[in-house]
């Protein structure tokens, strides 16, 4: 990214409008601008991005071996089928989402290296105005729009989060964050310490390690890995019976999506067999004389946190092999040559990569102002995870957790169409997501209940997200299964929008 320091204004006559906006050109604000002309084709619309090219995540991490740890034919839209091995490279998930472009003809609406610093909603003219800058130009560009489809992920782009841990000053050799991967990377001959042991590590740790002295992944605490072949038996079969691709992946993404409403369930209902299964399939990779219970036994319930999937238990292989280890302590400091730890072990580290996640960036750093106020977003509640009580024509995709972002992207995209559809039948110019008389004694809690998922990015960031009611038109259940049946049958004059 190109971050010019020197900005223009622009004039006022330099305002561009369009009946929708929406923020970013990844996988979510493509399947947004797919979703707009297909369901309303008369309404103009532009996708404003600040990097160079589509694709957001994918886009941003360069890092060897990254993947996706859902199966593409849930991460993959409702409308595109996926046709390659469930687990894909960023590179197939760019080159897919780059066919979704070509196939919708939707390059036309977006503009590449624009970051947009705020967004004003004036209730006198019913419109937000956006403020953005050229990244490539420095040039300031300013547009209007009725409504603002944020599809800005959730965590900042241009650098990862790291700790800070007491001497990292004095460490001599290279720190990686895999989010600014570098192009000359070379770890030949050399010790790597990997601090982490989320999907980035453990997609990392097998793809580095064959071209390192040694890589070892050190973890404060273990984290649940799912392994298993990357194919769909169910996708082979339908493909060798000559199936057409629509009908392959409609079928598979079914199952997928039942078999993964049943391993939800059974983690509630039954943690600790499915606690077993997980751990019993690591030791079946590892052999009997591997220390599970210490480096892969999590002392939380499976799905608290992501589970990540690792196609041909590719990281066990490297531990087995013998390049890659991991071990389990705390930090205690960094000094010149690795890494002291809690228990008095030392790591000799030529490298140290710290795959410690993500900084959460609510609505893309930018600026809002409502009617000249700045919106305080965590005094929102959210509608449905959407929406926001007090904030007019604005929607934002924030996925799941435990299921492909991309399925609620997709039911994001209907229910945007639709309520955009529906105000044009009204007349209106105007919604806002409003508590009604019965909720106005709601519960206000945080953002996501931490007892049923809880991760590092959103423990840290919770102070800054809307807050949630104890109903569910109050929270992002983070359940597809129902809302998927339960989102397109929403009474959208059942008093929580008030139009204007
Ligand atoms: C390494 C990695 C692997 C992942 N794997 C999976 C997976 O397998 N399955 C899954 O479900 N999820 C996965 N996720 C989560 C993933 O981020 C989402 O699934 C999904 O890609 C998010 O898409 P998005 O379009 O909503 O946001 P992003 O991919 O974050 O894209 C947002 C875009 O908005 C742009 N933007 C942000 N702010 C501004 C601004 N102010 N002005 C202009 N543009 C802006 C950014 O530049 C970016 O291009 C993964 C995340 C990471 C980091």
């Amino acid at each position: 990214m190109n971050e010019l320091t020197e900005i223009t204004r622009p004039s006022a006559q330099q305002v561009e409008h369009f009946d929708v906006l929406i923020v970013g050109a990844g996988i979510s604000g493509v399947g947004g601008a797919y979703h707009l002309g297909v369901q309303c084709p008369g309404k103009s619309f532009v996708v404003l991005e600040t990097q160079e090219s589509f694709g957001g995540t994918w886009l941003t991490h360069k890092y060897p071996g990254i993947r996706s740890d859902s199966d593409l034919h849930t991460f993959g839209y409702r409308f595109k089928p996926w046709t390659s091995a469930p687990i894909a490279t960023a590179a197939e998930i760019l080159a897919y989402m780059g066919e979704v472009i070509a196939e919708n003809d939707l390059g036309r609406h977006i503009r590449y290296h624009h970051r947009i610093n705020s967004a004003s909603w004036s209730s006198r003219d019913n419109l937000w105005t956006i403020e953005a800058t050229r990244t490539d130009s420095g040039e300031a560009v300013r547009f209007s729009t009725n409504f603002l489809w944020m599809c800005q992920g959730y965590y900042r782009h241009s650098e990862g989060y790291t700790p800070e841990w007491p001497g990292m000053g004095d460490f001599k050799g290279k720190m990686i964050h895999p989010q600014n991967w570098p192009e000359d990377f070379d770890g030949a001959g050399k010790n790597v310490v990997v601090i982490g042991s989320g999907a980035t590590a453990a997609t990392l740790v097998p793809a580095i390690a064959p071209n390192c002295g040694h890589v070892t992944m050190l973890q404060r605490s273990p984290t649940y890995f799912r392994t298993g072949r990357n194919a769909i038996p169910l996708a082979e079969e339908l493909r060798a019976l000559e199936i057409d691709e629509r009908w392959v992946h409609e079928i598979v993404r079914r199952k997928i999506l039942r078999d993964q409403d049943t391993f939800t369930r059974r983690s509630f209902s039954e943690p600790e067999v499915v606690k077993q299964e997980l751990l019993g399939a690591v030791r079946a990779h590892l052999g009997a004389d591997y220390d599970v219970e210490t480096h892969f036994t999590p002392s939380y319930r499976p799905w608290r946190q992501r589970i990540a999937f690792i196609p041909d238990a590719d990281l066990f292989q490297g531990i087995k092999g013998g390049k890659a280890s991991v071990v389990t302590d705390e930090i205690s400091k960094f000094t010149a040559n690795g890494i002291e730890l809690k228990s008095g072990k030392f790591l000799d580290a030529d490298i140290v990569i710290t795959a410690t996640g993500f900084n959460l960036n609510v609505l893309g750093d930018i600026a809002f102002e409502i009617d000249g106020e700045p919106l305080v977003f965590s005094d929102t509640v959210t509608y449905r995870g959407m929406m926001f009580t007090g904030v007019p024509n604005l929607a934002w995709v924030f996925g799941y957790f435990r299921a492909s972002w991309t399925l609620r992207a997709d039911l994001v995209g209907d229910f945007v169409c639709r309520l955009l559809n529906h105000m044009a039948e009204k007349g209106v110019r105007k919604v806002t997501p409003s508590l009604r008389e019965e909720d106005r004694d709601m519960k206000r809690l945080p953002w996501i209940d931490t007892d049923n998922f809880n991760p590092g990015y959103i423990m840290r960031g919770m102070h800054l997200l809307p807050k949630r009611g104890d109903k569910p038109e109050w929270q992002h259940t983070q359940d597809y299964w129902t809302e998927k049946d339960e989102w397109p049958a929403i009474d959208l004059d059942d008093g929580t929008f008030v139009y204007g």
